[in-house]
């Protein structure tokens, strides 16, 4: 059954992305002066040519934060190769008085990557630690170092008929260490879960130096507490991350991908239940799009997208299986139907090809960039239990429009994990920084309080970094708080890892 097609008119461009991660243009009135002073010389000795950093133009990639919300400053960057020279250096730090913040691919957007000026702390950048290191298409599991980008993590997987679902719009910069550092979620979580979901094994070293290793690719070892998940999400409060064994799938051999444009009022949980039901758990996509968000694509573009949203947003909507033998794309169609039947969709468009299905993927992966285009946004990272994403947008929508009336909103997110990007975008004129700070001061506090009134959280995927921490400090709850610091107590005594990311600089 062919489904209309929005007036036939859909022009499919070639895949426009730019680079993913722009960085600011580096400032000189932080540089440090040329630290080889002598107190970094045991680093330099141990991790050899290229292995430590301190010259300031270097150094600018890993002192900023990739939103340049905050410019950070480090003595030196540290570049191990091996988990043993981690250790070498963790031990080094620990003699030496020196703070150390691990670091991936530095796409944080809670600046939990960042050192902190002031305090020189010693970035550990895995990046050179990037090796996969076993691939069992047998057993679905795939090990690796810390320092693998997920994009080759992916691809390694993929080589041997093997999906690895973890998968977000930071791919082809962020690695594992720091995925698992911020139990990332992404694109396909309706499906496949979380970093934690996916996580087996885990490889770290501890604050004293010591090797905590548990790569195994056991999927039932009740061995008494499960200690890996201390880490995962830990922001590199704990240790360093240096490897990683992670679950696989049959690779997705074939895929049905609509454009949904959802009816006004359309119950998104309804909506996103039904699309379960109706596709036995075949849907590895449910990605909310808003009109707002969609027409900011548009105006970067400067042209007609082909694709637009319903009155009640629009859905990006994939299913994928990995046998030839479970018929797709019927399924699709008949999930399509029944939605239509139910009164929440208008109208939808199947992607006819990988090209159309790449737009689609496109349009949805450029909204940050558009958001960036329009003059920024200020990114209020919600979630909110599945069943109430509809009434928290109506709430919040309501509540912005009381408190900054002509606020323009752009929201979108993740449905399967309850994800929503609620985004403020900053008006013409106005200075980006000092706009967050009012936002961040202001109407975002009304948001948070209605999201956490309906069971829901004030950080979702970002996690709590630098930028946070006040937050958790005024959100949380007491108990889990005086957890959270005991065990850092316990495992990080004198406050080496990370000092300052999620946890108070005095307190950490
Ligand atoms: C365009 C874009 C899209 C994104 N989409 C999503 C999304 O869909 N879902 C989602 O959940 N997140 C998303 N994010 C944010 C997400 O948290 C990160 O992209 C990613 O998980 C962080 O990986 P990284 O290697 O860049 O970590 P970094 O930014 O380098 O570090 C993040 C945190 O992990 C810690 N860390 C890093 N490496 C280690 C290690 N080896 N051991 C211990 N701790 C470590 C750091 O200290 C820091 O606290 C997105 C970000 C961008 C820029």
């Amino acid at each position: 059954m062919p489904l209309p097609h929005p007036a036939g008119r859909l022009v499919w461009r070639a895949r426009q992305a730019g680079p993913i991660l722009p960085l600011s243009p580096a400032s000189r009135s932080h540089r440090m002066s040329d630290p080889s002073s002598l107190s970094l010389a045991p680093f330099r000795d141990c991790l050899g040519e290229g292995g430590l950093l301190t010259d300031a133009d270097s150094l600018t990639r890993y002192t900023h934060d990739q939103r340049a919300l905050m410019q950070g400053e480090t003595p030196g960057v540290l570049r191990p190769r091996s988990t043993a020279e981690v250790q070498e250096i963790v031990r080094l730090a620990a003699r030496l008085g020196f703070g150390l913040v691990p670091q991936g691919g530095n796409t944080s957007y809670v600046g939990g990557a960042t050192p902190e000026p002031g305090r020189g702390q010693l970035v550990v950048s895995l990046e050179r630690m990037n090796r996969v290191r076993a691939v069992d298409a047998g057993g679905f599991t795939l090990s690796c170092d810390a320092g693998t980008i997920l994009a080759d993590a992916q691809g390694a997987a993929e080589a041997q008929g093997c999906l690895l679902p973890l998968s977000l719009g930071a791919e082809g910069s962020c690695r594992l260490g720091g995925n698992v550092g911020t139990n990332a979620g992404g694109l396909q979580v309706l499906r496949y879960g979380m970093t934690r979901d996916l996580v087996l094994g885990l490889e770290v070293v501890l604050p004293d130096g010591s090797l905590f290793s548990d790569m195994r690719t056991l999927r039932k070892n009740n061995v008494g507490t499960d200690l890996k998940q201390l880490f995962i999400g830990a922001e590199g409060t704990l240790g360093i991350v240096t490897g990683v064994v992670l679950k696989l799938w049959p690779a997705q051999t074939q895929r049905a991908t609509a454009w949904i444009q959802l009816a006004a009022d359309a119950p998104i949980p309804e909506v996103a239940a039904l699309v379960r039901r109706e596709t036995a758990d075949l849907a590895s996509t449910f990605e909310l799009i808003s009109a707002a968000s969609l027409g900011l694509v548009a105006d970067m573009r400067g042209a007609d997208l082909g694709l637009s949203a319903g009155p009640g947003g629009a859905v990006l909507l994939e299913l994928s299986a990995s046998s030839a033998r479970i018929p797709l794309e019927d399924v699709l169609l008949g999930t399509l139907e029944a939605l239509m039947e139910a009164g929440h969709v208008e109208d939808a468009v199947l992607a006819q090809s990988e090209r159309q299905r790449r737009e689609m993927w496109t349009i949805r992966e450029t909204i940050p960039e558009a958001e960036k285009h329009a003059g920024g946004s200020v990114k209020l990272d919600i979630a909110v239990p599945t069943s109430a994403v509809s009434a928290f947008l109506a709430r919040a929508k309501a509540l912005v429009e009381a408190e900054a009336p002509g606020t323009r909103l752009s929201f979108y997110g993740h449905v399967g994990d309850g994800n929503i990007h609620f985004n403020l975008m900053v008006p013409a004129g106005r200075d980006r920084i000092a706009y967050t700070a009012e936002v961040e001061e202001g109407v975002a506090h009304a948001v948070y309080a209605e999201a956490i009134a309906l069971g829901g959280s004030f950080s979702a995927e970002y996690g709590i970094g630098r930028f946070k921490r006040g937050l958790l400090a005024r959100y949380g709850d007491p108990t889990r708080l005086a957890l959270i610091e005991a065990v850092k107590r316990a495992v990080d005594p004198h406050g080496l890892m990370n000092a300052g990311a999620m946890i108070p600089p005095a307190r950490s």
